[in-house]
């Protein structure tokens, strides 16, 4: 296409409705229809990046390939899309700040006042055309974290009431709003879509396309309703009520021509049709498997599932291709003693140990590893869970029992896992832990390699601490080898017990390179074994 078109996607009413899925619905429908679609997320909040954020506050931190630790939407974009995103896929008010002080350090605004507008919009809109100004895209799907009316989320929807002006055609406003049924009255209320759109266009900007989320189906008349009160055509009142899995979003606005109505308000004159053929198996084949495969998830984070969100959605993935309906039991580690450890564990088809920080719920890691290793159950250590393995080995197989993450016990006797010699002198906390990806040469004959194919694979990270070298050869004496080494630095990638059915923990988070059409070859092989 000769000039970049660009979409926005603005949320009214309340949070969590969902953007990033719509966001990414719509992308995947413009992909298939043969178009380069990339989407990007701007999050209004006042941290650089959402690194050092508590998952409590936004669920998972996603990891690009390049480095950059990423609002989770960004997960879903490449698990419907297949294709990688980047550090400039994901800007904050902080980073956008950040750079226009650095400017006025510099003199670069040489006397102006330096102000929101134009000076920070001019920031939001420079990032907002930078992917598009590559030339490699036909569509940037911008996606505007927060609720329209916020504070913080003004600069962005003045932004894109200036790019309206600049961009001409090229620019189209989806809002997604909420449509709550109340049952006592047993009607659905369109009011608070109403006022939100009311409140987008006091701020200048009058969407293109409205999404009304909604629990059950709405009627035509709802939806003219809608539509005749915010100044929207009527085919362009698209609803997305609740469905099973996310991954039936693409069809359900499929359906309702979304991409079609999309493509027309941009003046694009095509007679391509989305391809879903792939997608759809998929969603078949979630919807016909019968059998279950019962998977164990460890972590302090499981009363918040968005927290695991990657790993969750590898094992669906990987239990879809199985065949298999994944039923995921989330267990909490803080909850996990000697005493419960057979009832909570015992019927389980396979045990994944989530990643994490700091010391809280780690006991309960390493009593389930221990149960899960004397048991012979399938296990999969991500990250922290993998330092569990081998602090756990370390501790029951080798006799160090006092053995450690210096993480966790910075005087521990045994550093099995320790500090990174280049962090050690580190004082900044944001953006600096071992990020992105790095090559890992595996060991031909190891489980590892049976999974990927190949002896050298590409993952991704977000760590401080290491396996201790120092240590290898003990490990390997008594069992627990090690697979899957960086061939420039030694790090170990991989562990693994060849002698159990499959036993593997891997320094890097495989869970954020697996994709709807390509779920990842370590999570097929867990969910495989899980099976057997
Ligand atoms: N806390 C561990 C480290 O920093 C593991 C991190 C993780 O699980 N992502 O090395």
């Amino acid at each position: 296409m000769a000039e970049t078109k660009y979409i926005f996607v603005t949320g009214g009413v309340v949070s969590s409705l969902g953007k990033g899925i719509v966001a990414a619905s719509l992308g995947k429908l413009l992909q298939t229809r043969g178009y380069k679609v990339t989407i990007q997320k701007f999050d209004p909040y006042i941290n650089i990046d959402p690194g050092t954020l508590n998952p409590y506050e936004h669920g998972e931190c996603y990891v690009t390939e390049d480095g950059r630790e990423t609002d989770l939407d960004l997960g879903h974009y490449e698990r419907f899309l297949n294709i990688p995103t980047s550090k400039a896929h994901n800007i904050t008010t902080g980073r956008i700040y950040q750079n226009v002080i650095n400017k006025e350090r510099k003199g670069d605004f040489l006397g102006k006042t330096v102000q929101v507008v134009p000076h920070i919009t001019d920031e939001i809109k420079r990032n907002v055309r930078y992917l598009g100004k590559t030339g490699k895209y036909d569509f940037v799907i911008t996606e505007i974290g927060g609720t329209v009316g916020d504070i913080e989320s003004l600069p962005y929807i003045e932004s894109i009431r200036q790019l309206r002006w600049e961009l001409g055609r090229n620019c189209l406003v989806v809002h997604l709003t909420y449509v709550p049924y109340i049952a006592a009255a047993k009607e659905v209320k369109t009011k608070p879509t109403q006022h939100s759109v009311k409140l987008l266009q006091e701020q200048g900007v009058q969407p293109n396309v409205l999404v009304l989320r909604t629990e059950k189906e709405l009627s035509k008349a709802t939806c003219r309703k809608v539509a005749l009160f915010c100044n929207v055509e009527e085919d362009a009142v698209i609803q997305s009520y609740d469905v099973p899995s996310i991954y039936e979003v693409p069809v359900v606005l499929a359906n309702q021509e979304m991409d079609t109505i999309v493509l027309q308000k941009l003046g694009i004159q095509t007679d391509s049709q989305p391809d879903l053929t792939r997608w759809k198996i998929f969603l078949e084949n979630m919807k016909t498997a019968t059998q279950s495969v019962k998977i164990g998830l460890v972590g302090k984070y499981v009363e918040l599932p968005d927290a695991y969100k990657s790993i969750s959605e590898s094992l669906l993935q990987a239990a879809t291709y199985h065949h298999r309906k994944l039923d995921l039991r989330l267990i909490h580690s803080e909850k996990i003693n000697e005493k419960n450890v057979e009832q909570l564990l015992s019927d389980l088809d396979g045990i994944l140990i989530a990643p994490g920080f700091g010391q809280r719920g780690i006991e309960g890691k390493f009593t389930a590893l221990k149960y899960a290793r004397e048991h012979n159950k399938p296990t999969f250590g991500v990250c922290l869970g993998m330092q569990c393995m081998v602090i756990e080995f370390a501790r029951n197989v080798l006799g160090l029992h006092e053995a450690n993450s210096t993480e966790m016990d910075s005087i521990t006797p045994y550093k099995v896992i320790d500090l990174m010699e280049e962090q050690k002198n580190l004082t900044v906390m944001g953006g600096s832990m071992r990020l992105g990806a790095y090559d890992c040469k595996l060991d031909k004959g190891s489980k590892a390699y049976a999974a990927y194919q190949s002896d050298c694979v590409r993952e991704r990270h977000r760590h401080r601490y290491e396996f201790n070298n120092e240590y290898r050869p003990a490990f390997e004496a008594k069992g627990m080898q090690c697979t899957g080494i960086n061939p420039d630095t030694g790090l170990v990638e991989v562990v693994e017990i060849p002698e159990l059915k499959w036993y593997l923990g891997t320094q890097f988070h495989p869970e954020y390179n697996s994709t709807v059409v390509k779920p990842n070859p370590l999570f097929m092989s867990f969910i495989e074994a899980a099976i057997n």
